[in-house]
C-alpha cells in the first residue's frame, strides 16, 4: 500500500510558531520555568460580555448547523463595521464567517489559485502564508524587505518579483512580526502594481485594532482602485483576545463568492452559531475593552523596546502596530535559530527565530508582548543576563 502523503505536501513544514508552543508546553510540563514570549496569544481573558453571550446562545439552543457562510446577524454587523470603521462597502452576501483567520486565508487562496499560480509574500511574513499557498497548489514568491530600509515596501521590489504567473499578493498590515504599519506611499506602491499587473490583493488585517502613537490603520480595500480587487481577511483572535474561540471572516469581491461559499460549505459546514453570536457582541459592545488592551500593549512595547535597546549589540525598532518586537541581535555569530535555542536553554525564555519569517532575517528574533508586565520584566532581565554572559 502507498502510504505516502501527496507529493505537493511532502515538503510542507510544520507551523514554526505552533511547534515552539508545543515544545514550551512540553518543557513546562517537565517542570522547567519557561517564560513563553514566542506566541501570539493575548494573556488577557476574553471580555466577559462575549463569554456571557456565547453561554446564553448555547442555552437557547444555538447548537445546530446554520448558514455555512455565517448567521445573518453577524454578517450584517461585519458589513456595518467594515463600512463605518474602515470605509469599505461589502454587502453582507460578500462576507463568509470562518473558524479563525487561517481558514479565511485558505478559502481566499483556494478560491483564486490555479496549479502553479504565483503569490507574492512580503517578508518578513507570518509563518503560515507560504504553507497555505502550497496547500492550495500555488507557488509562494518571496519579496524580502530590507531591515536597513525600515522594511519599506517599494514598487521596485514588487515589480522585480512579478512574472506571467503572478496571480495575487498577500499583505499583512499591521505586520507580524515587524509591527510595521504601511504608509500611504506604500499603499500606493501596492495599488499601482496590483492594477498594472491585474492582480488580486489578499489583505490580512487581523492586527487592525493594535496600532500605536500617531499611526493609523487604513484598510487596503478602502484605497481607490483596490476596492474590487481585495479580499479582506479578519480575525477576532488578537484585538478581542479570542484566540481559542476560532472566529474570523473574509470579505471578497462578489464574483468570487460562489466558489468561496462552496469551499466553506464542503470544508466547514458552518462556523459554530453560538460563537458567531458572541462575535456580534464583540463587534458591538467590546470597544472599550479592546481599547484598554491596546493601551496596555502600547505600554508593554515601550517597556520592552527601551530595555532591549540598552543591551549591547541589540537594535530594536519601535513597532507601529501588532504586539511583537523584532530586534536584530548580534551575539557570538549566532544565527537566529542558534540564538533562540540559546535563550531557551540559558535564559529559559522562548522566542521565535527571525528565519521563521523569511530566510533573510538571520539575526532577528520575534518577542511577543502579549504577556504580563511582570513576566516581561523577568524575561528581559534573563535575556540581558544571557546576552552579556562572558564565555
Ligand atoms: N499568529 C500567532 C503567531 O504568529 C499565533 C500562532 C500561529 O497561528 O501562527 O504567533
Amino acid at each position: 500500500m502507498d502510504l505516502q502523503s501527496a507529493t505537493m505536501l511532502q515538503a510542507l513544514p510544520e507551523s514554526k510558531t505552533l511547534s515552539i508552543l508545543n515544545k514550551v508546553t512540553r518543557l513546562k510540563q517537565e517542570g522547567h520555568d519557561i517564560i513563553n514570549l514566542a506566541g501570539g496569544d493575548p494573556d488577557f481573558n476574553t471580555p466577559n460580555m462575549i463569554i456571557v453571550e456565547a453561554e446564553k446562545a448555547m442555552k437557547l439552543g444555538m447548537t445546530h448547523y446554520v448558514n455555512s457562510n455565517g448567521i445573518p446577524e453577524l454578517r450584517n454587523e461585519i458589513a456595518h463595521k467594515l463600512k463605518i470603521e474602515n470605509g469599505v462597502n461589502y454587502d453582507p452576501s460578500q462576507i463568509i464567517v470562518t473558524a479563525g483567520g487561517k481558514p479565511a486565508l485558505y478559502v481566499a487562496l483556494k478560491s483564486i489559485i490555479n496549479p502553479g499560480d504565483e503569490v507574492l509574500v512580503i517578508n518578513p511574513a507570518w509563518v503560515s502564508f507560504e504553507p497555505l499557498i502550497t496547500m492550495v497548489g500555488g507557488h509562494a514568491v518571496s519579496v524580502d524587505l530590507n531591515p536597513n530600509d525600515h522594511f519599506k515596501l517599494t514598487k521596485e521590489l514588487l515589480d522585480a518579483a512579478c512574472t506571467e504567473r503572478t496571480k495575487a499578493i498577500i499583505v499583512n498590515n499591521p505586520n507580524n512580526p515587524t509591527g510595521r504599519v504601511l504608509s500611504i506611499e506604500e499603499f500606493h506602491n501596492l495599488r499601482d502594481v496590483v492594477i498594472e499587473k491585474d492582480l488580486i490583493l489578499i489583505a490580512d488585517e487581523v492586527y487592525e485594532k493594535l496600532v500605536y502613537g500617531t499611526h493609523q490603520f487604513t484598510s487596503l480595500a478602502s484605497i481607490p482602485g483596490l476596492e474590487n480587487r481585495t479580499i479582506t481577511v479578519q480575525s477576532f483572535s488578537k484585538g478581542h483576545a479570542m484566540t481559542g474561540w476560532r472566529l474570523g471572516y473574509l470579505a471578497l469581491p462578489s464574483e468570487l463568492v460562489p466558489a468561496a461559499s462552496n469551499i466553506q460549505g464542503h470544508l466547514a459546514t458552518c462556523t459554530p452559531a453560538f460563537i458567531q453570536k458572541a462575535g456580534v457582541v464583540a463587534l458591538k459592545e467590546a470597544k472599550e475593552e479592546v481599547e484598554y488592551m491596546r493601551s496596555i500593549y502600547d505600554k508593554r512595547i515601550n517597556q520592552v523596546v527601551t530595555y532591549l535597546n540598552q543591551i549591547p549589540n541589540v537594535n530594536c525598532p519601535h513597532p507601529e502596530g501588532a504586539f511583537y518586537v523584532f530586534p536584530e541581535i548580534k551575539f557570538r555569530n549566532f544565527d537566529s535559530i542558534e540564538l533562540a535555542n540559546y535563550l531557551l536553554d540559558e535564559a529559559k525564555v522562548a522566542v521565535t527565530p527571525g528565519i521563521a519569517f523569511g530566510s533573510s532575517y538571520l539575526h532577528n528574533i520575534r518577542i511577543s508582548c502579549a504577556m504580563s508586565e511582570r513576566e516581561l520584566e523577568e524575561a528581559l532581565r534573563r535575556i540581558e543576563k544571557a546576552l552579556t554572559k562572558i564565555v
